[in-house]
């Protein structure tokens, strides 16, 4: 059954990644018969400029109709000054909002090749190995009221809201606890249950759901503990859930552990397993188009995408061993090269073609 994939290139160096990453999962595609198709439409900024709105009405067709989307990154600061809800931005926002993309993986792997680029001493964070898992489509993200008002006294106000249903915690608790059991059996929920009352119901939701699997540990932890324990001791963690905010930060905080945010892919799932696979890094305006960037987190996010929407595993786990075997032979990207010595530097379409020799090398 054919698969189609919907390529949102996007902005900055986004069209420098999402080309590797689609050049990979062509020769996958040739080696394990996946019956891919690709087509590509804008995102964005680029979107902005083209259709007049970051996720035109003809993207957002073709999102629907697709099995998967892999999108590059979106921003830059040609549409900084636009106000908030006509920035590119907004395009995510709404892209996920109307997949109903509510589950974001972000797994935070530290390769042990790498262990010399990560910010922390490599004894506490070789061998890393955390999925975090943020609620993505609720939260203070999303909460209305929102916005900036003129008070009575005719000083300005900000305000937003959060809030989650008690459904919108249990779909994403429940994957959580799901991947737990997949795993090494602990999650961790992270909330401010001592000062938000969103998150005592988060709090009270988790728990109520850990009846279901006894065989997950289940534990709490506060935001600000949880952001210190992650540069402290972060091996501790296994599985990590928590809500769209605190998310977003503490997946950042995962990133900088593994050495380069230019290594961390990511997949956001609805309840059909259909998936937007992304980096986590943004559009990195200062190297677009240099061949600079570091495809890596997106070819990992192709790999998400063979193992989550298609069902692939042996698609998926065959990207990560090209993956792991190019960082093996000391191939790096000028934003992963650490103080290890001896790696040789390369460009964005060097790592491709590197990717590319090694998955046909590891067949
Ligand atoms: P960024 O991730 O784009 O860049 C941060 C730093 O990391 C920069 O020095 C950049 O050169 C480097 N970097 C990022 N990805 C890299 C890669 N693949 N290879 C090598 N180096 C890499 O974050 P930023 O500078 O805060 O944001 C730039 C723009 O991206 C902004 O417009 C922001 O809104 C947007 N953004 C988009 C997304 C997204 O599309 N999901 C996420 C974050 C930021």
């Amino acid at each position: 059954m054919t698969s189609r994939v919907l390529l949102l290139p996007g902005d900055g160096i986004g069209p420098d990644v999402v080309e590797q990453a689609r050049r990979v999962l062509t020769r996958v595609d040739n080696i394990h018969r996946l019956d891919l198709t690709f087509e590509q439409a804008l995102m964005g900024g680029s979107a902005i400029d083209g259709e007049g709105s970051p996720y035109p009405n003809s993207t957002r067709a073709l999102a629907r109709d697709s099995d998967a989307i892999l999108l590059g990154a979106v921003g830059g600061p040609k549409w900084d000054a636009l106000p908030a809800a006509h920035r590119p931005e907004r395009g995510l926002l709404a892209i996920r909002s109307d997949l109903d993309l509510f589950c974001n993986l972000r797994p935070a792997i530290l390769f042990p090749e790498l262990a010399s680029a990560s910010s922390l001493h490599s004894h506490l964070v070789a061998g890393l190995d955390i999925l975090i898992v943020r609620e993505l489509t609720g939260g203070i993200y999303f909460g209305e009221p929102r916005g900036v008002q003129l008070t009575e006294d005719g000083t300005r106000e900000g305000f937003n809201t959060d809030r989650y249903e008690e459904s919108e915690i249990r779909r994403i608790g429940r994957l959580a606890f799901d991947a737990a059991q997949k795993r090494d059996g602990r999650l961790c929920s992270v909330d401010k249950a001592n000062v938000l009352e969103v998150t005592m119901l988060w709090r009270e939701v988790m728990q109520e759901l850990s009846a279901d699997y006894p065989d997950v540990e289940l534990s709490h932890m506060y935001v600000d503990n949880a952001a210190m324990q992650l540069v402290k001791e972060p091996k501790q963690f296994d599985v990590v859930v928590t809500g769209n905010l605190f998310g977003d930060i503490l997946s950042d905080i995962a990133a900088m552990l593994t050495g380069s945010i230019g290594m961390l892919p990511s997949a956001s799932l609805n309840a059909d397993s259909k998936g937007l696979y992304e980096p986590v890094h943004g559009s990195a305006p200062d190297i677009a188009g240099q061949d600079l960037a570091n495809p890596l987190a997106t070819i990992l996010s192709a790999a998400m995408l063979c193992r989550y929407s298609l069902s692939n595993s042996v698609a998926a786990d065959h990207i990560e061993r090209a993956v792991a075997s190019v960082l093996s032979h000391g191939f790096r990207t000028g934003d992963i090269v650490g103080t290890d010595g001896g790696a040789s530097v390369m460009g964005t379409t060097a790592m491709g073609d590197a990717v590319i020799a090694a998955l046909d090398e590891n067949q």
